[in-house]
């Protein structure tokens, strides 16, 4: 007997405009021609470790030492020591006034965004995210029947965010502000003139302000960061931070989550993000050992970004080979792990930076994201991952520039 013809299984709908494109179709084919024997370059993440980025001995060692008191679930807020340490820290940043329980420690920043944006928004709720973005932002945002509003950062200032540009997308239905700083994809790291801006606009409207600072610690030339948290008490501030960057250990998924300012009015929401975080159950136990280790003590990334420094090196090497390159432009780093250069579109005929990426991709071997995956509104950039050392950014610059050299998008 013949069976029914099957019936297709179709993902949900909530995904329809869900777009991720870091990890999106241009992976695909690099996977496939790795398959294929081809080596590829892989600067389509920021995963220090994954370019000799070693993280702490002293942060590996506390894991390993306590493995034993981590077999079991611990409080889905996070073990008592590592929010202990989150609470400290923040102290020593100008952030009082946090208790343990404003603190979430999660399986990296990327999980506390989603329980973020899962606590909060009905459909139709508005979010304004920086254009570019760290596209979790916007597919979180989505994911949960939110609508990603985008504000524009501008090239021209230095990738700053345009706060007029942002009081004029608050509508009724607006929530919240997310702001990244130093900022991933263009490096910015912005000043307190214009981050005192947007918390005025949030102050004005009630919103709350989400403040993305993995990158807090990963500054070049002097940059100095200031956490949005110290700047307003009378709004709620979501702070973002983990293991992943400055401390190397992206693999361990760590993350925290710090509320600070005004949680009387927010109680409700934190209500929310309780119950988000208890059916979770917890996250992944582990990894908060090392957060205490991480946050104390000696702070080896300065090393690493400090003048003569590996990513500093790194940086300016990528800078300088980005730039001479005919047709590229780029504003430079003061924060983070990229680039996010400009391509002059007459010159190679581009429309579509998505084929752009995968033209260099089957022709250098490397992987880059095309701008408009980070929620660019024009195919005129890519990002670059300055993690690689000397040698290979070099290399890997020089076959970037022969490609241009050549190319027309037909
Ligand atoms: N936020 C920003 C701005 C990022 O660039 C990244 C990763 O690249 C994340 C969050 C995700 O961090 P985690 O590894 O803690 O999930």
């Amino acid at each position: 007997m013949r069976r029914k013809a099957d019936k297709t299984i179709i993902k949900s709908h909530k995904l329809d405009h869900v777009c991720y494109d870091i990890r999106g179709e241009v992976l695909d084919k690099a996977i496939q021609m790795e398959r294929n024997g081809v080596k590829i370059l892989r600067l389509n993440t920021g995963n220090p470790g994954a370019f000799g980025f070693n993280a702490p001995d002293e942060l590996l060692c506390d894991v390993v030492g306590n493995i034993h008191n981590a077999v079991g679930y611990s409080d889905s807020q996070g073990i008592f020591p590592a929010r202990k340490a989150v609470q400290q820290y923040y102290q020593t940043r100008g952030v009082f006034n946090v208790g343990i329980d404003d603190i979430f420690i999660g399986n990296g920043v990327s999980e506390l965004i989603q329980l973020s944006m899962q606590a909060l928004l009905n459909e139709g709720d508005e979010i304004l995210i920086p254009a570019p973005d760290y596209p979790l932002w916007t597919a979180a945002v989505v994911l949960n029947g939110g609508k990603a509003v985008h504000y524009r950062c501008d090239e021209a200032s230095d990738w700053y965010p345009d706060p007029d540009d942002i009081r004029k997308k608050i509508t009724p239905r607006t929530k919240g502000i997310v702001v990244i700083n130093p900022n991933n994809p263009t490096g910015a790291v912005y000043p307190a003139e214009i981050l005192t801006k947007i918390v005025r606009l949030a102050e004005e409207h009630s919103l709350i302000l989400f403040a993305d600072e993995i990158y807090e610690k990963i500054l070049y030339d002097g940059a100095v960061h200031i956490p949005a948290a110290t700047l307003s008490s009378s709004i709620l501030t979501v702070t973002f931070n983990g293991l992943s960057k400055a401390y190397r250990a992206a693999g361990f998924r760590v993350g925290w989550m710090v509320l600070s300012g005004n949680r009387e009015q927010a109680a409700d929401y934190i209500e929310g993000l309780k119950i988000v975080s208890n059916m979770r159950l917890c996250s992944n136990v582990p990894g908060q050992f090392a957060v205490q280790a991480a946050l104390g003590g000696y702070q080896s990334i300065n090393d690493l970004v400090k003048e003569g420094g590996r990513l500093k090196v790194q940086r300016d090497i990528c800078y300088r080979a980005v730039t001479s390159i005919p047709g590229l432009s780029c504003v430079n780093a003061r924060g983070a792990l990229y680039l996010f250069p400009k391509v002059d579109t007459k010159k190679f005929g581009i429309t579509d930076d998505k084929r752009l990426i995968y033209d260099i991709l089957v022709e250098t071997n490397i992987l880059f994201v095309q701008g408009t995956g980070f929620n660019h509104p024009e195919p005129d950039h890519f990002r670059i991952v300055f993690l690689p050392n000397q040698f290979e950014l070099e290399t890997s610059l020089g076959k970037l520039e022969h490609f241009f050299a050549n190319y027309r998008q037909s």
